[in-house]
Protein backbone atom coordinates (compact mmCIF):
# COMPACT_ATOMS: atom_id res chain seq x y z
CA UNK A 1 0.00 0.00 0.00
CA UNK A 2 1.21 3.58 -0.68
CA UNK A 3 -0.16 6.26 1.73
CA UNK A 4 -0.19 10.12 2.09
CA UNK A 5 -0.83 11.46 5.26
CA UNK A 6 -2.14 14.95 5.53
CA UNK A 7 -0.83 17.62 8.32
CA UNK A 8 2.63 18.44 9.54
CA UNK A 9 2.25 17.97 13.66
CA UNK A 10 3.57 15.40 16.02
CA UNK A 11 0.21 13.56 15.23
CA UNK A 12 1.44 13.31 11.51
CA UNK A 13 4.70 12.36 12.69
CA UNK A 14 3.16 9.37 15.03
CA UNK A 15 1.33 8.39 11.96
CA UNK A 16 4.01 8.33 9.53
CA UNK A 17 5.69 6.55 12.34
CA UNK A 18 3.50 3.74 12.69
CA UNK A 19 2.88 3.56 8.56
CA UNK A 20 6.47 3.11 8.19
CA UNK A 21 6.98 0.32 10.48
CA UNK A 22 4.01 -1.83 8.71
CA UNK A 23 5.55 -4.13 6.14
CA UNK A 24 2.58 -3.57 3.89
CA UNK A 25 2.96 -0.28 3.59
CA UNK A 26 5.71 0.48 0.63
CA UNK A 27 5.53 4.06 0.26
CA UNK A 28 4.78 6.80 2.52
CA UNK A 29 4.26 10.00 1.54
CA UNK A 30 3.48 13.42 3.83
CA UNK A 31 1.74 16.81 2.79
CA UNK A 32 3.36 19.50 4.05
CA UNK A 33 4.94 16.99 6.90
CA UNK A 34 7.74 18.04 8.82
CA UNK A 35 11.41 17.64 9.41
CA UNK A 36 10.49 14.38 11.52
CA UNK A 37 8.31 13.12 8.75
CA UNK A 38 11.04 13.55 6.08
CA UNK A 39 12.85 11.13 8.19
CA UNK A 40 10.55 8.45 6.92
CA UNK A 41 8.39 9.79 4.16
CA UNK A 42 8.49 12.03 1.23
CA UNK A 43 7.23 15.85 2.35
CA UNK A 44 4.71 17.53 -0.41
CA UNK A 45 4.22 21.32 -0.12
CA UNK A 46 0.62 21.78 0.22
CA UNK A 47 -2.22 23.05 1.90
CA UNK A 48 -4.01 20.28 3.10
CA UNK A 49 -7.12 22.03 3.23
CA UNK A 50 -7.28 22.57 -0.29
CA UNK A 51 -9.26 19.45 -1.42
CA UNK A 52 -8.09 19.94 -5.42
CA UNK A 53 -4.70 20.02 -4.62
CA UNK A 54 -4.40 16.81 -2.32
CA UNK A 55 -6.27 15.10 -4.65
CA UNK A 56 -4.20 16.19 -7.59
CA UNK A 57 -1.26 14.80 -5.59
CA UNK A 58 -2.85 11.63 -4.75
CA UNK A 59 -3.70 10.82 -8.74
CA UNK A 60 -0.38 12.09 -9.21
CA UNK A 61 1.22 9.49 -6.67
CA UNK A 62 -0.85 6.63 -7.09
CA UNK A 63 -1.64 6.29 -3.73
CA UNK A 64 -4.01 3.70 -2.11
CA UNK A 65 -4.99 5.72 0.93
CA UNK A 66 -4.79 9.41 1.97
CA UNK A 67 -5.25 9.75 5.96
CA UNK A 68 -6.23 12.99 7.34
CA UNK A 69 -4.54 14.11 10.41
CA UNK A 70 -6.14 17.55 11.10
CA UNK A 71 -9.53 18.56 11.62
CA UNK A 72 -9.22 21.50 9.16
CA UNK A 73 -9.32 19.71 6.14
CA UNK A 74 -11.88 17.52 7.27
CA UNK A 75 -14.11 20.45 8.41
CA UNK A 76 -13.53 21.93 4.28
CA UNK A 77 -14.55 18.83 2.80
CA UNK A 78 -11.09 17.50 1.99
CA UNK A 79 -12.40 13.72 2.48
CA UNK A 80 -15.76 14.33 0.23
CA UNK A 81 -13.46 15.72 -2.43
CA UNK A 82 -11.51 12.66 -2.31
CA UNK A 83 -13.69 10.22 -2.32
CA UNK A 84 -15.90 12.15 -5.34
CA UNK A 85 -12.72 10.86 -7.27
CA UNK A 86 -12.67 7.13 -5.99
CA UNK A 87 -9.84 7.90 -3.95
CA UNK A 88 -9.98 6.07 -0.48
CA UNK A 89 -9.91 8.13 2.63
CA UNK A 90 -9.15 7.87 6.43
CA UNK A 91 -11.05 10.35 7.65
CA UNK A 92 -15.02 11.73 7.76
CA UNK A 93 -17.04 12.95 5.13
CA UNK A 94 -17.84 17.05 5.92
CA UNK A 95 -21.26 16.42 7.24
CA UNK A 96 -19.92 13.60 10.02
CA UNK A 97 -17.15 15.54 10.54
CA UNK A 98 -19.44 17.88 12.44
CA UNK A 99 -19.11 16.20 15.34
CA UNK A 100 -16.02 18.28 15.75
CA UNK A 101 -16.74 21.21 13.84
CA UNK A 102 -19.91 22.49 15.38
CA UNK A 103 -20.00 21.73 19.23
CA UNK A 104 -24.24 22.46 19.01
CA UNK A 105 -24.56 19.62 16.76
CA UNK A 106 -22.50 17.22 18.29
CA UNK A 107 -24.48 18.17 21.14
CA UNK A 108 -27.99 17.36 19.14
CA UNK A 109 -26.68 14.56 18.02
CA UNK A 110 -25.64 13.09 21.34
CA UNK A 111 -29.40 13.94 22.38
CA UNK A 112 -30.49 12.00 19.79
CA UNK A 113 -28.46 9.38 20.54
CA UNK A 114 -29.16 9.23 24.45
CA UNK A 115 -25.74 9.50 24.58
CA UNK A 116 -24.78 10.84 28.07
CA UNK A 117 -23.18 14.01 28.32
CA UNK A 118 -23.28 17.34 30.42
CA UNK A 119 -26.44 19.51 29.88
CA UNK A 120 -25.83 22.63 27.85
CA UNK A 121 -27.96 25.68 26.22
CA UNK A 122 -27.00 26.80 22.81
CA UNK A 123 -26.47 30.69 23.34
CA UNK A 124 -26.48 33.13 20.76
CA UNK A 125 -27.12 36.26 22.70
CA UNK A 126 -25.53 37.87 25.72
CA UNK A 127 -29.07 37.50 27.19
CA UNK A 128 -28.73 33.85 26.52
CA UNK A 129 -25.68 33.65 27.47
CA UNK A 130 -26.20 35.29 30.86
CA UNK A 131 -29.42 33.40 31.94
CA UNK A 132 -27.21 29.57 30.65
CA UNK A 133 -24.57 31.17 33.53
CA UNK A 134 -27.18 31.66 35.57
CA UNK A 135 -28.96 28.01 35.38
CA UNK A 136 -25.34 25.92 35.73
CA UNK A 137 -23.60 27.99 38.56
CA UNK A 138 -19.86 28.17 39.21
CA UNK A 139 -17.47 26.51 37.94
CA UNK A 140 -18.64 27.96 34.20
CA UNK A 141 -18.17 26.53 30.57
CA UNK A 142 -18.39 28.20 27.41
CA UNK A 143 -17.25 26.88 24.61
CA UNK A 144 -17.28 28.70 20.83
CA UNK A 145 -19.21 26.51 18.63
CA UNK A 146 -16.78 26.53 16.11
CA UNK A 147 -13.48 25.39 15.54
CA UNK A 148 -11.28 27.36 17.80
CA UNK A 149 -7.71 24.57 18.12
CA UNK A 150 -8.30 23.23 21.38
CA UNK A 151 -8.27 26.96 22.82
CA UNK A 152 -12.07 28.14 22.17
CA UNK A 153 -13.03 26.65 25.51
CA UNK A 154 -13.31 28.63 28.99
CA UNK A 155 -13.88 26.94 32.58
CA UNK A 156 -13.95 29.40 34.82
CA UNK A 157 -15.22 30.67 38.41
CA UNK A 158 -15.83 34.24 37.20
CA UNK A 159 -18.96 35.23 36.12
CA UNK A 160 -17.12 37.98 34.33
CA UNK A 161 -14.45 36.03 32.74
CA UNK A 162 -17.45 33.54 31.36
CA UNK A 163 -19.74 36.44 29.61
CA UNK A 164 -16.54 38.31 28.31
CA UNK A 165 -15.64 35.12 26.56
CA UNK A 166 -19.57 34.49 25.05
CA UNK A 167 -19.56 37.64 24.21
CA UNK A 168 -16.09 37.13 22.12
CA UNK A 169 -17.28 33.91 20.13
CA UNK A 170 -20.92 35.01 19.34
CA UNK A 171 -22.81 32.04 19.10
CA UNK A 172 -21.52 29.23 22.05
CA UNK A 173 -22.36 26.29 24.19
CA UNK A 174 -22.69 26.88 27.77
CA UNK A 175 -22.58 23.76 29.76
CA UNK A 176 -22.70 21.87 33.13
CA UNK A 177 -19.41 21.20 34.60
CA UNK A 178 -18.37 17.96 34.79
CA UNK A 179 -16.12 16.88 37.86
CA UNK A 180 -13.86 14.23 37.36
CA UNK A 181 -10.51 12.60 36.29
CA UNK A 182 -10.70 13.09 31.85
CA UNK A 183 -10.08 10.01 29.26
CA UNK A 184 -9.76 10.11 25.79
CA UNK A 185 -10.67 7.15 23.83
CA UNK A 186 -10.19 6.58 20.49
CA UNK A 187 -12.62 4.41 18.74
CA UNK A 188 -11.73 3.37 14.49
CA UNK A 189 -15.49 3.19 12.81
CA UNK A 190 -16.56 2.44 9.35
CA UNK A 191 -19.72 3.70 9.62
CA UNK A 192 -21.46 0.38 11.02
CA UNK A 193 -18.63 -1.43 13.26
CA UNK A 194 -16.47 0.06 15.78
CA UNK A 195 -13.24 -0.67 17.33
CA UNK A 196 -11.34 1.25 20.49
CA UNK A 197 -8.13 1.57 20.59
CA UNK A 198 -6.05 2.05 24.27
CA UNK A 199 -7.29 4.92 26.66
CA UNK A 200 -4.80 7.47 27.24
CA UNK A 201 -5.02 10.53 29.18
CA UNK A 202 -3.47 13.86 27.95
CA UNK A 203 -2.66 17.16 29.58
CA UNK A 204 -4.47 20.24 28.54
CA UNK A 205 -3.12 22.87 30.79
CA UNK A 206 0.26 24.89 30.29
CA UNK A 207 1.51 24.55 33.50
CA UNK A 208 2.54 22.09 36.04
CA UNK A 209 -0.43 21.16 38.58
CA UNK A 210 -2.59 22.20 35.54
CA UNK A 211 -2.45 25.70 36.49
CA UNK A 212 -1.95 28.29 33.74
CA UNK A 213 -4.12 28.69 30.43
CA UNK A 214 -5.69 25.20 28.32
CA UNK A 215 -3.55 24.45 25.08
CA UNK A 216 -4.00 21.58 22.53
CA UNK A 217 -2.15 19.29 25.01
CA UNK A 218 1.01 19.20 27.21
CA UNK A 219 1.67 15.52 27.45
CA UNK A 220 -0.21 12.30 27.34
CA UNK A 221 0.34 8.56 28.70
CA UNK A 222 -1.03 5.40 28.21
CA UNK A 223 -2.00 2.61 29.52
CA UNK A 224 -4.57 4.60 32.69
CA UNK A 225 -4.09 1.95 35.67
CA UNK A 226 -6.63 3.85 37.39
CA UNK A 227 -9.34 3.57 35.26
CA UNK A 228 -12.29 1.50 36.24
CA UNK A 229 -12.71 -1.79 34.94
CA UNK A 230 -14.66 -2.09 31.50
CA UNK A 231 -14.89 1.33 30.97
CA UNK A 232 -13.76 1.07 27.31
CA UNK A 233 -16.85 -1.88 27.10
CA UNK A 234 -19.59 0.96 28.92
CA UNK A 235 -18.29 3.72 26.80
CA UNK A 236 -18.71 1.89 23.28
CA UNK A 237 -22.31 0.64 24.44
CA UNK A 238 -23.15 3.75 26.18
CA UNK A 239 -21.68 6.35 23.97
CA UNK A 240 -19.46 4.90 20.54
CA UNK A 241 -22.66 2.64 19.32
CA UNK A 242 -25.39 4.56 19.54
CA UNK A 243 -23.46 7.74 17.99
CA UNK A 244 -21.99 5.84 14.87
CA UNK A 245 -25.91 4.28 14.57
CA UNK A 246 -27.13 7.60 14.71
CA UNK A 247 -24.90 9.51 12.59
CA UNK A 248 -25.72 6.63 9.99
CA UNK A 249 -29.49 6.80 10.35
CA UNK A 250 -29.14 10.48 9.57
CA UNK A 251 -27.14 9.41 6.23
CA UNK A 252 -24.36 10.90 7.41
CA UNK A 253 -22.30 7.42 8.05
CA UNK A 254 -18.94 8.05 10.55
CA UNK A 255 -15.64 6.72 8.76
CA UNK A 256 -12.70 7.23 10.86
CA UNK A 257 -11.78 7.90 13.59
CA UNK A 258 -14.25 9.27 16.60
CA UNK A 259 -12.00 10.73 19.38
CA UNK A 260 -14.13 10.55 22.29
CA UNK A 261 -12.80 13.08 25.17
CA UNK A 262 -14.88 11.56 28.87
CA UNK A 263 -15.10 12.92 32.37
CA UNK A 264 -15.45 9.77 35.08
CA UNK A 265 -18.11 11.42 37.01
CA UNK A 266 -19.71 10.19 40.21
CA UNK A 267 -22.77 9.17 37.82
CA UNK A 268 -20.57 7.45 35.23
CA UNK A 269 -18.28 8.47 32.17
CA UNK A 270 -19.74 11.52 30.60
CA UNK A 271 -18.74 12.71 27.20
CA UNK A 272 -17.05 16.38 27.23
CA UNK A 273 -16.42 16.60 23.49
CA UNK A 274 -16.10 14.77 20.35
CA UNK A 275 -13.38 14.85 18.07
CA UNK A 276 -13.18 14.13 14.29
CA UNK A 277 -9.37 12.63 14.44
CA UNK A 278 -6.61 11.25 16.37
CA UNK A 279 -5.60 13.73 19.66
CA UNK A 280 -2.51 14.93 19.58
CA UNK A 281 -0.81 14.06 21.71
CA UNK A 282 -2.26 11.26 22.94
CA UNK A 283 -1.71 9.71 19.13
CA UNK A 284 1.99 9.71 19.82
CA UNK A 285 1.60 6.88 22.87
CA UNK A 286 -1.55 5.17 21.91
CA UNK A 287 0.01 4.82 18.15
CA UNK A 288 3.27 3.96 19.98
CA UNK A 289 1.77 0.97 21.92
CA UNK A 290 -0.04 -0.40 18.43
CA UNK A 291 0.81 -4.07 17.26
CA UNK A 292 -1.50 -4.52 14.67
CA UNK A 293 -0.38 -3.09 11.52
CA UNK A 294 -1.67 0.40 10.99
CA UNK A 295 -2.18 1.23 7.36
CA UNK A 296 -4.61 -2.20 6.43
CA UNK A 297 -6.95 -0.54 9.58
CA UNK A 298 -7.27 3.15 8.17
CA UNK A 299 -7.92 1.54 4.86
CA UNK A 300 -10.53 -0.45 6.54
CA UNK A 301 -12.27 2.55 7.81
CA UNK A 302 -13.16 3.81 4.53
CA UNK A 303 -14.06 -0.17 2.71
CA UNK A 304 -16.28 -0.68 5.17
CA UNK A 305 -13.75 -3.65 6.25
CA UNK A 306 -13.92 -3.25 10.09
CA UNK A 307 -16.25 -5.95 10.48
CA UNK A 308 -14.10 -8.76 11.24
CA UNK A 309 -11.38 -6.51 13.46
CA UNK A 310 -13.39 -7.19 17.52
CA UNK A 311 -10.09 -6.19 18.58
CA UNK A 312 -6.43 -4.70 18.17
CA UNK A 313 -2.67 -5.73 19.12
CA UNK A 314 -1.11 -4.09 21.69
CA UNK A 315 2.67 -3.72 22.75
CA UNK A 316 2.87 -4.51 26.83
CA UNK A 317 3.81 -1.67 28.76
CA UNK A 318 3.58 2.21 28.78
CA UNK A 319 4.32 5.10 26.75
CA UNK A 320 4.52 8.80 28.40
CA UNK A 321 5.22 11.87 25.75
CA UNK A 322 5.90 15.43 26.63
CA UNK A 323 5.47 18.31 24.96
CA UNK A 324 8.39 21.31 24.43
CA UNK A 325 6.84 24.09 23.63
CA UNK A 326 7.89 27.37 22.06
CA UNK A 327 8.63 30.47 24.61
CA UNK A 328 5.68 32.36 25.25
CA UNK A 329 3.34 28.82 24.09
CA UNK A 330 -0.29 28.77 24.08
CA UNK A 331 0.41 32.60 23.48
CA UNK A 332 1.77 33.83 20.67
CA UNK A 333 5.32 31.91 19.84
CA UNK A 334 8.90 32.24 19.65
CA UNK A 335 9.91 31.09 16.39
CA UNK A 336 13.07 30.78 14.60
CA UNK A 337 15.37 29.97 17.24
CA UNK A 338 17.93 27.07 16.77
CA UNK A 339 16.88 23.45 18.65
CA UNK A 340 19.89 21.35 19.30
CA UNK A 341 20.17 17.76 20.74
CA UNK A 342 17.16 15.61 19.03
CA UNK A 343 19.87 13.14 18.76
CA UNK A 344 21.27 12.91 21.99
CA UNK A 345 17.45 12.53 23.34
CA UNK A 346 16.67 9.95 20.62
CA UNK A 347 20.14 7.78 21.80
CA UNK A 348 18.35 7.75 24.91
CA UNK A 349 17.57 4.23 25.75
CA UNK A 350 13.36 3.50 25.22
CA UNK A 351 12.74 7.42 24.01
CA UNK A 352 12.30 9.30 20.68
CA UNK A 353 11.74 12.37 19.51
CA UNK A 354 8.51 13.14 17.10
CA UNK A 355 8.51 16.48 15.71
CA UNK A 356 5.52 18.80 15.52
CA UNK A 357 6.21 22.43 14.87
CA UNK A 358 9.62 22.14 13.32
CA UNK A 359 11.30 23.65 10.14
CA UNK A 360 14.50 23.90 8.70
CA UNK A 361 16.25 27.38 8.51
CA UNK A 362 18.40 28.16 5.37
CA UNK A 363 21.74 26.67 6.43
CA UNK A 364 19.66 23.17 7.28
CA UNK A 365 19.33 23.78 11.09
CA UNK A 366 16.58 22.66 12.67
CA UNK A 367 14.20 25.20 14.40
CA UNK A 368 11.46 26.33 16.20
CA UNK A 369 8.55 26.96 13.70
CA UNK A 370 5.19 26.14 16.09
CA UNK A 371 3.89 26.61 19.87
CA UNK A 372 4.56 22.86 20.41
CA UNK A 373 7.64 22.00 18.81
CA UNK A 374 8.58 18.29 19.87
CA UNK A 375 7.10 15.49 21.37
CA UNK A 376 9.48 13.12 23.23
CA UNK A 377 8.51 10.13 24.03
CA UNK A 378 9.18 7.22 26.93
CA UNK A 379 8.69 4.01 26.02
CA UNK A 380 9.29 0.79 28.70
CA UNK A 381 7.30 -1.52 30.85
CA UNK A 382 5.50 0.15 33.19
CA UNK A 383 4.91 3.74 33.21
CA UNK A 384 7.27 4.80 35.69
CA UNK A 385 10.24 3.38 33.33
CA UNK A 386 8.61 5.04 30.51
CA UNK A 387 8.38 8.57 32.70
CA UNK A 388 12.25 8.63 33.55
CA UNK A 389 13.30 7.43 30.21
CA UNK A 390 10.86 10.48 28.62
CA UNK A 391 12.09 13.33 30.82
CA UNK A 392 15.64 11.93 30.83
CA UNK A 393 15.72 12.72 27.03
CA UNK A 394 13.75 15.76 27.18
CA UNK A 395 16.89 17.28 29.17
CA UNK A 396 18.82 16.76 26.42
CA UNK A 397 16.76 19.21 24.29
CA UNK A 398 18.51 22.76 23.90
CA UNK A 399 15.64 25.37 22.99
CA UNK A 400 15.99 29.13 24.23
CA UNK A 401 13.05 29.75 26.18
CA UNK A 402 11.13 26.58 25.67
CA UNK A 403 8.86 25.33 28.34
CA UNK A 404 7.82 21.65 29.56
CA UNK A 405 5.27 20.53 32.00
CA UNK A 406 7.57 18.14 34.91
CA UNK A 407 4.51 16.26 35.99
CA UNK A 408 3.15 14.14 33.04
CA UNK A 409 2.20 10.51 34.35
CA UNK A 410 3.59 11.96 37.79
CA UNK A 411 0.05 10.72 39.55
CA UNK A 412 -0.30 7.44 37.49
CA UNK A 413 3.21 6.28 37.47
CA UNK A 414 2.93 6.24 41.24
P1 LIG B 1 -13.14 20.66 24.79
O1 LIG B 1 -12.46 21.41 23.69
O2 LIG B 1 -14.62 20.64 24.69
O3 LIG B 1 -12.51 19.33 25.05
O4 LIG B 1 -12.74 21.40 26.14
C1 LIG B 1 -11.39 21.58 26.52
C2 LIG B 1 -11.20 21.23 27.97
O5 LIG B 1 -12.05 22.03 28.79
C3 LIG B 1 -11.58 19.79 28.30
O6 LIG B 1 -10.57 18.88 28.06
C4 LIG B 1 -11.88 19.91 29.78
O7 LIG B 1 -10.69 19.92 30.53
C5 LIG B 1 -12.51 21.26 29.88
N1 LIG B 1 -13.98 21.09 29.80
C6 LIG B 1 -14.74 21.11 28.69
N2 LIG B 1 -16.04 20.89 28.97
C7 LIG B 1 -16.11 20.74 30.31
C8 LIG B 1 -17.17 20.49 31.23
N3 LIG B 1 -18.44 20.39 30.83
N4 LIG B 1 -16.87 20.37 32.54
C9 LIG B 1 -15.59 20.48 32.96
N5 LIG B 1 -14.54 20.73 32.16
C10 LIG B 1 -14.79 20.86 30.85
Amino acid sequence: MKALVLGGGGREHALVRALSHDPGVTGLHCAPGNPGTAESAVNHSLDPTDGAAVAELAVRLGVDLVAIGPEAPLVAGVADELRARGIAVFGPDRAAARLEGSKAFAKEVMAAAGVPTAGAYVCETAAEAAEALRVFGPPYVVKDDGLAAGKGVVVTEDLATAERHAAECGRVVIEEYLAGPEVSLFVLSDGTHAVPLLPAQDFKRARDGDAGPNTGGMGAYTPLPWAPPGLVEEVMRTVVEPTIAEMARRGTPYRGLLYVGLALTAKGPRVVEFNARFGDPETQVVLDRLATPLGALLLATDTGGLGGTARLDWHPGAAVTVVVAAENYPGTPAKGDVISGVPAANAVEGAYVLHAGTARDPEGRLVAAGGRVLNVVGTGPDLATARERAYAAVAKIELRGSHHRTDIALSAAR
